[in-house]
């Protein structure tokens, strides 16, 4: 199927990308295309102009300040997958980057159009919620922080409102260990369940679900201990792919195998 017909404007700076989205409200930010195109050609979406944000030079990128780790919003997959600052810092983000998709996404598909379009099924959300990230949000009247509690709000929807564009993550360097665990769909390799075990350097543990429901979500369970009965069938989703109450069996399956790394 054929998306409908659009206007595609490249730009180069976020002032520009942010200038373009007020000109066009009804516009959309294009980073790997690999969520919005696919979108667009099943007409779920049918936006007046795509604003390509993919070449932005300041958005593409990993780098240490101080103890945190800045990982600009158009770094792709497989610059995350191969990171030699991440993978010393932190590993979880390296693993679930390798687990994405193939090497066609990978190498296309983008840190930050993968969290701003928060499908339910996608794999960094949970390690977000682990890690304790915050994601910097800028508008042409500025620009805010939302911590990964506040930014995924249910399916498909995040704290990046209209006119506004997710321009860097922000990743506190205190994993002490992590492990990610994933039972992926044997064709797409999203997630069904996949949960993310972060231990930090202060001595805390914070746990997280993707896959299962609406959106990813913490396991306060988990971080409190427990090993069983992490989540209840009520609050997941039912699928071809997994019954609610299977989901919520893989939950506990992800989270023992998960635990047992770290
Ligand atoms: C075959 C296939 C398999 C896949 N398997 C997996 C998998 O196993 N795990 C997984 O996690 N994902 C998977 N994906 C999704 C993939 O990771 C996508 O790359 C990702 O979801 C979207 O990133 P993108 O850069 O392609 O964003 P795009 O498709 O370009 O954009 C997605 C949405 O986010 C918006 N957007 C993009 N950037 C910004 C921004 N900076 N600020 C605000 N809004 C923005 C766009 O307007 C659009 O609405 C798969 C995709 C395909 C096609």
């Amino acid at each position: 199927m054929y998306t409908a017909e659009f206007d595609y404007k490249k730009v180069s700076s976020v002032a520009d990308a942010l200038a373009a989205l007020k000109a066009h409200p009804d516009a959309k930010l294009l980073a790997g295309g690999h969520s919005l195109i696919p979108t667009m050609k099943l007409r779920l979406a049918s936006p007046s102009a795509l604003i390509d944000v993919s070449s932005i030079p300041g958005l593409k990128g990993i780098r240490l300040e101080g103890d945190v780790i800045v990982i600009g919003a158009m770094t792709t997959h497989r610059d995350i997958e191969h990171s030699s600052l991440l993978k010393d810092k932190c590993p979880i983000l390296p693993e679930q980057a390798a687990l994405i998709g193939d090497p066609m996404v990978r190498n296309k598909g983008t840190i930050g159009g993968s969290l701003a379009h928060a499908d339910p099924a996608a794999d960094y959300p949970a390690s977000m919620l682990a890690l304790g990230a915050k994601m910097k949000i800028e508008s042409s009247s500025g620009a805010r922080v939302v911590t990964a509690d506040d930014f995924f709000v249910g399916m498909f929807q995040t704290a990046v409102a209209e006119g506004e564009m997710l321009t860097e993550i922000h990743i506190p360097a205190n994993t002490k260990s992590s492990a990610y665990e994933k039972f992926a769909h044997p064709a797409s390799r999203y997630a069904i369940v996949g949960v993310a075990v972060v231990k930090h350097a202060d001595g805390t543990t914070r746990a997280a679900l993707t896959g299962a429901g609406a959106s990813a979500v913490r396991l306060p369970k988990l971080e409190a201990g427990s090993i069983s009965s992490l989540v209840s069938a009520a609050d997941l989703l039912s699928d071809n792919f997994a019954s609610a109450e299977y989901r919520a069996h893989l939950v506990d399956v992800m989270a023992k195998k998960a635990l047992a790394r770290v």
